[in-house]
């Protein structure tokens, strides 16, 4: 079935924004012209055992590999929410290879939700407490973590307002999503990194504008919607020049640059990342 309303305000006037998927030449990337929410076109190749089968990595998923391409992420996490988390019981919702929890487990009660069963066994072995689905969770938890997560799900609102059930009063939801208006698509329009970074597991791409028209109709309050820079000078030069990913390694030599580039592009409110702090609204 095609995707002929907007998912968050209901509207029907959508354009095509012309990008292409790195890994689909049939789904179309749609722009809701009211609330400027993008999603694709149809997401009828989600099917209910997608990620339970790891599709999303591919067949030759390595998982020492997926772990050390998200360890720069994970401990960058931990080091910004390690006060707010000591002796909290918190859970991660997605936690992919595991590695957040694995660090946050040091000083809290960590649990999390992933759905494929692959990881399974090595989650038993490390002793971590890692369930498949909401509905197996007992108890409520001081903080909920979503990173790059909201973007994979088909009803995000419906997820985001169950999930804050599992909230307790004083609570909060820590959401990380990629943002819709990166310099590199709206400021310098980069087509090679659109036709890359679009891709089918993908549904969704909100910037701060669509997520705060989509938190309004939850029961929750946003406590901040602020942005975050990931890459630098460097990977966003070699993009614009190159068209091609992996500039932040191979000019290396520009990164001093990003002490002023980033707080740059975070002023301009073009940043790769958003970071939300979400309450629940009583
Ligand atoms: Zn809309």
């Amino acid at each position: 079935m095609k995707n002929n309303k907007c998912y968050i305000c209901g509207s029907s006037n959508l354009s095509d924004t012309g990008y292409t998927l790195r890994d689909s030449d049939k789904l179309r990337v749609l722009k809701c012209n009211d609330c400027s929410l993008m999603f694709l076109s149809s997401f009828e190749h989600i099917d209910e055992n997608f990620y339970e089968d790891g599709k999303m990595h591919g067949s030759d998923c390595n998982l020492s590999n997926w772990q050390e391409s998200c360890k720069e992420d994970d401990e960058r996490r931990y080091r910004a929410l390690r006060r707010k988390m000591k002796g909290k019981r918190l859970l991660d919702f997605g936690c992919g290879a595991g590695g957040f929890i694995d660090l946050a487990g040091e000083i809290a009660n960590v649990y999390g939700l992933e759905k494929q069963s692959s990881l399974s066994e090595y989650f038993k072995e490390k002793g971590l407490k890692v369930y498949k689905t909401i509905k197996d969770l007992e108890g409520s938890f001081d903080i909920i973590t979503m990173f790059h997560v909201l973007e994979h799900l088909k009803t995000p609102a419906a997820v985001l307002t169950e999930l804050s059930e599992y909230l307790k009063d004083d609570g909060e939801i820590i959401i990380e999503i990629p943002n819709s208006d990166d310099a590199l698509l709206t400021l310098y329009k980069c087509r090679p990194f659109a036709d890359f970074t679009h891709w089918k597991c993908h549904l969704f791409y909100f910037n701060e504008k669509s997520l705060r028209l989509m938190f309004s109709q939850i029961p929750v309050k946003i406590n901040y919607i602020k942005p975050v820079q990931r890459y630098g000078f460097a990977n966003h030069m070699y993009w614009i020049i190159k068209g091609k990913k992996g500039g932040h390694v191979k000019w290396k030599f520009l990164n001093f640059l990003d002490f002023i580039y980033k707080p740059l592009l975070k002023l301009l409110h073009k940043s790769d990342t958003l970071l939300i702090s979400l309450s629940k609204s009583l």
